[in-house]
């Protein structure tokens, strides 16, 4: 059983969660991790089907690899990196959108895309969808690859939060998993797990960490819960902290959601190949054939398609909505005959997880700022990190791990400056 006093408690065992708790190990600070899941890792999370392949429920990519710190773990793991280039920064299959239509919708996304740019450049920040060109065909699978890189629809969408976003334009995967290496990176540390922190009460000397196993005595927190979480509060500071639920609440948690499925005679395709379900409307998977070469389809959905998806089976697992969607969308594609190639492996409903609420993170329009907000440290005592407070990174889970080491960082700094209890 570990220590129930600590000096610093890290709430929330993702990758923020655990990157923060690595740096104050390494600085050899007495620090204990509280993971409400069975499992560290938290949006990251890699699970193995039937055959042994690692699947990525949560992230799968390492977003701008060549600046991203887990791509140096992953090395200094020596775990398997493919750099295989993603599936949309090349072309789709043609079958439902030939080639001159595939460059016809480049023009007009990388044109939405130049327009929020200089949209952003104003003073009054927008919603995304202001800026679509009401004459352009090819607004529904705008909208659909909006829901896919932010999880928001396009109306809910803030421009100057996705212009701040950095992206280098390198992405790599884990061969084992992007989830697998993110739980590893923590299994050294003091962790406890199954174990929610339903409260922070900061009123004395030092704090208290109430739990569902009992109250834990600390000198400082960082607190790295998804936004949503902090919004909905289901973690409840005492006193009440209004400034952190408005931000949280203003950086709500888009949808985006996964199915794997088996596929029968895959070597029909390329490897790493996309094809979308329709071209023609908002609501439509993404699907990512053949994913590591692997005989499987990746099917991706974004935004209001995936909560209806996550709404058609609420008794269920969460599976038949999915299933259902995508297998009409493929045979749509590829023929009947394609339903009886494909079997579900696997699916997670991102939005009906208690422990997260959503997928990632998007600033409403008009409140970018709330990340820095959100990530402002308390008295010198609470601190904040998680996708959600990074302002260029956020979203990812490199974004996770940066706001991560900063929190510990200022902590680190706190102590110097003012020791625990003084
Ligand atoms: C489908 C999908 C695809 C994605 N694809 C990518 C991608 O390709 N690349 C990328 O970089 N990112 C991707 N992301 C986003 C990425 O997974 C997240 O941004 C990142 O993992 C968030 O890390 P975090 O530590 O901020 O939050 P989390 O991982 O959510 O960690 C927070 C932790 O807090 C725990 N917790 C919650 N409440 C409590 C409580 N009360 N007490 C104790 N613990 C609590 C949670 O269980 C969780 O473990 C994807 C996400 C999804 C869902």
């Amino acid at each position: 059983m570990p220590n129930r006093d600590v000096e610093v408690v890290v709430v929330g065992g993702g990758a923020a969660g655990v990157a923060a708790a690595q740096r104050l190990h390494q600085a050899s600070v007495p620090c204990l991790l509280v993971e409400a899941r069975p499992r560290l890792g938290g949006r990251a999370w890699t699970v193995t089907d039937g055959a042994g392949f690692a699947l990525d429920l949560g992230c799968g990519w390492l977003h701008s690899a060549d600046r991203n710190p887990w791509a140096r773990v992953a090395e200094q793991r020596g775990a398997s990196i493919d750099k295989t280039q993603p599936p949309w920064m090349r072309p789709a299959l043609a079958i439902g959108f030939p080639q001159e239509e595939q460059y016809d919708f480049h023009r007009a996304l990388g044109a939405f895309f130049a327009r929020m740019d200089r949209a952003a450049a104003r003073e009054t920040d927008v919603a995304a969808a202001s800026l679509l060109d009401p004459d352009c065909r090819w607004n529904g699978l705008i909208n659909a690859v909006g829901t896919y890189i932010s999880g928001m629809d396009l109306d809910r969408l803030s421009v100057k939060d996705f212009d701040r976003y950095e992206d280098s334009g390198i992405n790599w995967r884990v061969v084992e998993g992007y989830g697998a290496l993110i739980s590893a990176y923590g299994a050294n540390l003091p962790v406890m797990l199954d174990c929610e922190v339903t409260g922070i009460d900061h009123r004395g000397k030092r704090l208290s960490i109430e739990t569902s196993q009992g109250a834990i005595a600390a000198d400082r927190v960082i607190v790295t819960i998804p936004s949503a979480l902090i919004a909905a509060e289901r973690l409840k500071f005492t006193p009440a902290l209004p400034e952190k639920i408005e931000a949280a609440g203003s950086l709500p948690l888009g949808l985006a959601d996964k199915l794997f499925l088996s596929l029968d005679g895959a070597d029909e395709f390329n490897p790493d190949t996309r094809a979308f379900g329709r071209t023609d409307r908002e609501g439509t998977g993404g699907y990512h054939l053949r994913p590591f070469g692997r005989p499987m389809i990746e099917a991706y959905f974004g935004g209001g398609l995936a909560a209806d998806l996550e709404a058609a089976d609420l008794k269920g697992n969460g599976e038949a909505g999915f299933v259902d969607f995508a297998v009409a969308e493929l045979t749509n594609l590829f023929g009947n005959g394609f339903a009886g190639r494909v079997k579900p492996i696997r699916v997670h409903s991102w939005g009906r997880d208690p422990f997260a609420l959503g997928s990632y993170s998007s600033a409403l329009p008009g409140f970018t700022d709330c990340r820095a907000t959100l990530a402002e440290p308390v008295d010198d005592r609470l601190f904040f990190a998680g996708e959600a407070c990074s302002r260029h990174d956020f979203s990812t889970a490199h974004g996770g791990f940066l706001t991560g080491v900063a929190a510990a960082e200022r902590v680190l700094n706190a102590r110097h400056h003012r020791p625990p209890s003084s």
